[in-house]
């Protein structure tokens, strides 16, 4: 599931393979992507116009085109893909720009997500709604203002995009398990050099996860060990556990994460 690395990943990749590129035409082969406009509106806004840098803020991304913007969200399973020379449509790919010397391809197997057009701050904010700083560019007295207001668990508000933007279950998971953070503790009883910790195994597990554009499965990592049966913890070999927090599966280890 794309979270804040995934889409780094997404975002220099379109700098490096779209960027600067002219779209010359748009292929909407599943109609339903468009989540705020037609294949005919998309067309006319793009068409002609060149992609301009990406952005990112936590997991949208954020393509300039012209006068416009496309807001990619990429839900569980999407990806762009670049492909040179006319080649087949893959069967997931939704969402096709012809751009000189190749196509950038949205593709997305299970639909979740979807592009939006923006014309203005206004629009694009009202599209993305209420959303935190994002978690790679928040600095550490901001991190703790912001979360030091919350109350619930740890894992919910990291996982809260309208207080931090990019953490997604398995970024959280991560950061929690590296600050021996337990996912269930309220954020009431977290203090203040807990805090830091969070804050400083955040920017740890980021940095090294926008590197590899995903969050790294080998020895010393959490991610690669967790959906295996019976998984152990990598530092002190208890058995992990696992429970649903916030909606979605957490996974911790009972020894080094205590209550
Ligand atoms: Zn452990």
């Amino acid at each position: 599931m794309p979270e804040l690395s995934d889409v780094e990943g997404f975002r220099r990749y379109l700098a490096r393979y779209a960027k600067g590129r002219r779209i010359d035409a748009v292929e909407v082969l599943d109609g339903s992507m468009l989540r705020n406009s037609s294949a005919q509106a998309l067309g006319r806004a793009v068409r002609g116009r060149r992609f301009a840098a990406p952005e990112r803020h936590g997991k949208w991304l954020i393509a300039p085109v012209g006068e416009a913007e496309l807001l990619l969200h990429f839900g569980m399973t999407g990806l762009l893909r670049w492909t040179s020379g006319e080649n087949e449509h893959h069967r997931h790919d939704r969402i096709v720009f012809h751009c000189p010397g190749g196509q950038l391809r949205y593709r997305n197997m299970r639909k979740f997500g979807g592009l939006w057009l923006a014309r203005s701050e206004a629009e694009r904010a009202r599209v993305m709604g209420r959303l935190g700083p994002d978690a790679m560019a928040v600095g550490a007295v901001e991190f703790d203002e912001l979360i030091s207001r919350r109350r619930g668990k740890v894992k919910a508000a990291l996982m809260d995009q309208k207080l931090i933007a990019g953490l997604g279950n398995l970024l959280a998971d991560e950061i929690l398990w590296r600050a021996r953070i337990n996912p269930r503790r309220p954020m009431t009883r977290l203090s203040r050099k807990d805090r830091r910790t969070l804050y400083e195994t955040m920017g740890d597990v980021l940095r090294e996860s926008n590197r590899r554009a995903r969050v790294p499965s080998e020895r010393g990592w959490l991610t690669g060990v967790r959906d295996k049966r019976g998984a152990a913890c990598r530092r002190c070999g208890t058995e992990l556990r696992k429970a649903t927090i916030a909606g979605r599966t957490a996974c911790w280890c009972p020894s080094c994460q205590r209550r």
